[in-house]
């Protein structure tokens, strides 16, 4: 009731998906949970893992306009993260956009064969916005055994729970999208090349550069100081790359 519904809504214009912040808080004022999680996952297929876990505070909550007042900012990420668990209890499932034309009629373009490699955030967001435009044959390779990327493998359970990953994943599943787990780049001989040999005619890489054995300063190796050179996990010294996945595995149902 104390979102002021900004003309500027610079809580949106903070937001790296561009929510509808002041319109997805209204239909929350007048208790239409559904339509308000449907304007969320609209703009963000992964709308309850943001609403969970993304730093509000450097973003939509740090720009809106209340922040200075002595109530203080408009809890975004909460009920962001309300309206999408309401939805998740709901059982829904997503539908193919109804004002698409039936998939025999859709353009041949629509039907080539697209692989996404890894199945973390950004292949679950680039999947699910594809199979939203009308794309009926994605197939995600993964070479774990669970989606979700660091959410699953690296945030630890009690911040980002495992089920709400699989929730998203199951969403993007149910427009069709395939996942392959177990397999992919480098794994078992896969290449690009090998991908254009099977067919497939767009690709999509979701994986971190420094799978690929690019360099990329600080990304996502940890950054050591020079006096912790040569310690080791025996030694009992753990950098975050060591110790999260640690967490996880010994936590997560799933991973
Ligand atoms: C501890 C921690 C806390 C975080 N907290 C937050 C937070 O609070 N808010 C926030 O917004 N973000 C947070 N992040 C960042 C967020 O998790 C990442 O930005 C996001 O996971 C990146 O997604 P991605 O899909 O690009 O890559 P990834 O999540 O790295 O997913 C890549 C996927 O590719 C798979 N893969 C790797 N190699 C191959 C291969 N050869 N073939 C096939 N598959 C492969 C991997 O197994 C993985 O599933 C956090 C990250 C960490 C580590
Ligand atoms: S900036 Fe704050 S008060 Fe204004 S619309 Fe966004 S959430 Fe509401």
């Amino acid at each position: 009731m104390r979102c002021l519904k900004c003309a500027d809504a610079p809580c949106q214009k903070s937001c790296p998906t561009n929510l509808d912040i002041k319109s997805f808080i209204t239909s929350i004022a007048n208790k239409n949970y559904y339509g308000a999680a449907k304007m969320i996952f609209s703009d963000n297929p992964l709308g309850l893992t943001c609403g969970m876990v993304c730093p509000t505070s450097d973003l939509c909550v740090g720009g809106c306009n209340l922040y200075a007042t002595e109530e203080g900012p408009i809890n975004i990420g909460g009920l962001q993260q309300f309206a999408t668990e309401v939805f998740k209890a709901m059982n829904i499932p997503q539908i193919r956009n109804p004002s698409l034309p039936p998939p025999e009629d859709m353009p041949k373009a629509y039907h080539v064969k697209i692989a996404l490699l890894g199945a973390g955030p950004a292949s679950l967001s680039c999947a699910s916005f594809l199979a939203r435009l009308g794309y009926s044959n994605i197939t995600i390779f993964e070479k774990q055994e669970y989606v979700g990327g660091l959410s699953a493998s690296e945030i630890p359970q009690f911040r980002l729970p495992y089920d709400v990953v699989n929730f998203e994943a199951e969403l993007m599943k149910d427009l069709g999208v395939k996942i392959i787990f177990n397999k992919g780049l480098a794994v078992d001989g896969m290449t690009l090349c090998t991908l254009k040999e099977d067919g497939y005619e767009a690709v999509f890489i979701g994986i971190a550069l420094i799978y690929l054995k690019i360099s990329v300063s600080g990304l996502p190796e940890p950054n050591r100081d020079s006096i912790f050179q040569g310690l080791r996990m025996d030694q009992g010294f753990y950098t975050s790359k060591d110790f999260l996945p640690l967490v996880a595995m010994a936590s997560k149902p799933g991973v």
